[in-house]
């Protein structure tokens, strides 16, 4: 039984949720990225995980067939605004929820650095929430208990990548008043069995376990597109494009392959809310007087309207003109473009592990001086940093 052709799936896990047989599992192809493994001793079929997969249908969760209006936004309590890959715009949302009583659905961490969605009711762990994390997050049974809540007469606020969203709607088959959908402008998802290779190869290095590690770890001086990797006593500070699986995950590399024809990268969303980085707001929005970036929010439907007045308070934002927003985000115009390269990579990693990835983005990183000037910086930062964060470690 074919669900949908392999290269549209989008590892979303909508028919592990809709099989009533359980007859479907997600198994990892050579490269690590999941797809559906139907067990055909149990399958019926029914037809329901291909008739209900969004990868098969046309347009269907598009909510904005209006234009969407554009704001640039950052949160005003400082701590949530550095705790967001951007403007902090996320946590104002996921606080509203949880004030209401309400349930909110998003990716987090767990301890052993895997990613997948969670529900948190309680405001004391909707830290675990924030921020982007650049590898797919497992769905599990998500949307099953995201039905749940939502019978239960709950407000739930449902965050993830947009086919995560289509993935819901599609499960829940119906509207609920009281769901609310964000999707965030997406770039595409590298795998979970890729980074763990590049966290072995960094452990392997460095000769210390990571304890943590984070994508867009914000520094005054450095911006917020930094990797953060804490290390047992010590931590790394890493801008981008010396971090070389950010590196080739922002170059499309490492990328899953429904990513680079994604029908999402465009601005008709699927998401009541959409949020994403607003690259380039200084020409238009200069009394945003910060460093590490502000966020640009697309409100969708009017029911993202409502959302957007609950919180209006904790923010400053300034409706922003959406065409120039558009021009300054590729991918609110277009997927991720497939690197021509991008299997012979992925095969050299297969077949040598992360060093091969490793020597691949020493290859490719041009501007090395500048990368080698801006490490030294970093040094400083970290050693900085380490002595404020473990001040009798030394
Ligand atoms: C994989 C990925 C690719 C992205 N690519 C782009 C891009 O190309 N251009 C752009 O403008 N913005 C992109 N973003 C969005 C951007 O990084 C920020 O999420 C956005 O600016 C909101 O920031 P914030 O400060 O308001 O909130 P944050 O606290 O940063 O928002 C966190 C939100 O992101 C969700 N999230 C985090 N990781 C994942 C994940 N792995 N899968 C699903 N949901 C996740 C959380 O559930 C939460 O809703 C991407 C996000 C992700 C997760």
């Amino acid at each position: 039984m074919i669900i949908a052709p392999k290269e549209k799936c989008t590892g979303c896990e909508l028919c592990v949720n809709v099989c009533a047989q359980k007859a479907i599992q997600m198994r990892e192809d050579q490269y690590g990225f999941l797809y559906p493994e139907v067990d055909n001793s149990r399958c019926v079929q029914c037809g329901l995980c291909s008739k209900k997969c969004p990868a098969n249908l046309v347009n269907q969760f598009r909510v904005n067939d209006i234009e969407p209006k554009a704001y640039a936004v950052i949160n005003h309590n400082k701590k949530k605004y550095m705790q967001g890959s951007s403007g902090g715009f996320f946590s104002a949302l996921a606080e509203w929820c949880v004030s209401q009583n309400g349930v909110v659905f998003g990716a987090a961490w767990d301890d052993a650095l895997n990613v997948a969605h969670i529900g948190v009711e309680d405001g004391n762990k909707l830290l675990q929430l924030y921020k982007s994390k650049y590898v797919q997050s497992r769905i599990n049974h998500v949307y099953k208990e995201v039905r749940d809540k939502l019978i239960e007469g709950k407000i739930v606020l449902f965050s993830g990548t947009p086919c995560q969203v289509a993935a819901l709607k599609s499960y829940l088959g119906k509207k609920y008043d009281k769901l609310y959908c964000v999707d965030v402008v997406c770039h595409g998802v590298p795998n979970n069995k890729i980074f763990h290779s590049y966290l072995d190869y960094i452990e392997r290095l460095k000769h210390k376990k990571i304890e943590k590690y984070e994508f867009r770890g914000k520094v005054e001086l450095l911006g917020n597109y930094n990797s953060i990797v804490y290390l047992k006593k010590s931590i790394r500070i890493v801008p981008w494009q010396c971090d070389p699986y950010v590196y080739l995950f922002m170059h499309g590399y490492i990328n899953r392959e429904s990513c680079f024809s994604c029908k999402y990268a465009c601005k008709n969303r699927v998401g009541d809310i959409t949020l994403s980085d607003y690259w380039g707001y200084k020409e238009r929005h200069a009394s945003f007087d910060v460093r590490c970036g502000i966020s640009l929010v697309l409100v969708n439907t009017e029911k993202g309207s409502q959302l957007f007045e609950h919180v209006q308070d904790a923010v400053q934002c300034e409706e922003t003109d959406l065409q120039y927003a558009i021009e300054q985000n590729a991918q609110l115009k277009q997927p991720t473009i497939r690197p021509a390269e991008r299997n012979k990579l992925l095969e050299g990693w297969r077949k040598q592990g992360f060093s091969y990835l490793y020597q691949e983005f020493l290859n490719r990183s041009d501007r090395r001086y500048k990368y080698w000037l801006k490490v030294l910086l970093v040094k400083s930062y970290s050693n900085i940093l380490h002595k404020r964060l473990f001040p009798r470690s030394e």
